[in-house]
């Protein structure tokens, strides 16, 4: 295995699956499954998962709701999808912790990294919701940040795209995928990996970032085997 922990970083959108909104069973069962092989490898697991599927501040544009309020309704969906998840993994056996940026004692505990690394260090998947806490941020930036905090070896992204290409593969028919490409000409080209505080605090930090397709079955597997899937971005 090339990676002993990881960070998954999943888009809340995605749990949607073919639904604009909500949470699909058929594909919180697929990522279920994706998890638990690696999990079974001994790898160390944390996963962010996005809210985008249920709620996002910026969507609060004309609505009455303000920004900050809005922030704080999406961190609170990345709770709704982190114990989906959650329970998702513990019906295939597996140990699990639901760690939250925002106080909730009823559902969740508290994010405290000497605690989450210990449950990595256990083998129990570390889900860490509602973001890092705080509004005017992503969960992009939440999984760059989380992963620093535990010191994985890489954060994956795992998205419906396999990987970054040199423009948008769904409306330019020319577009090509990179198989490396570097921090900096992730800048120099105007890719869209992350968002910028995201992806400038792995550059920072020399966390590499792997953008893959998730909804292949066993391309989780291959990724942290070290096999090429996606685009690896790193120094
Ligand atoms: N959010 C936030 N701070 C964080 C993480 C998330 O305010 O640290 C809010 C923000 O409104 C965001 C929403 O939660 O739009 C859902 O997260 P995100 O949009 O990253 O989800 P995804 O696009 O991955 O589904």
């Amino acid at each position: 295995m090339k990676y002993k922990r990881i960070l998954l970083k999943l888009s809340g959108e995605a749990l949607a699956g073919e639904n604009q909104t909500g949470i699909d069973a058929q594909r919180l069962e697929q990522y279920a499954q994706e998890i638990e092989k690696v999990v079974q490898e001994g790898i160390e697991v944390a996963i962010v998962i996005g809210g985008g599927n249920i709620f996002r501040g910026v969507e609060t544009v004309g609505t009455g709701i303000d920004r900050v309020q809005g922030d704080y309704m999406g961190m609170l969906a990345t709770v709704i999808n982190g114990m989906a998840l959650q329970s998702s993994l513990e019906s295939h056996g597996l140990f699990t912790r639901l760690m939250s940026g925002i106080k909730m004692e009823q559902v969740c505990e508290p994010f405290i990294k000497r605690r989450a690394v210990r449950h990595l260090e256990k083998g129990r998947v570390v889900i860490f919701g509602a973001g890092i806490g705080s509004p005017y941020f992503t969960t992009d930036s939440a999984a760059s940040l989380r992963a620093i905090e535990i010191e994985a070896d890489v954060v994956l992204k795992g998205t419906k795209v396999d990987g970054v290409y040199t423009a948008d593969p769904e409306t330019d028919l020319n577009a090509t995928r990179f198989s490396n490409i570097s921090f900096e000409e992730v800048y120099s080209k105007g890719l869209n990996v992350m968002d910028m505080t995201a992806f400038t605090l792995c550059k920072e930090n020399g966390l590499p970032i792997i953008v893959f397709d998730m909804n292949t079955p066993g391309n989780l597997l291959k990724v942290v085997k070290g096999e090429e899937v996606g685009t690896l971005i790193s120094v």
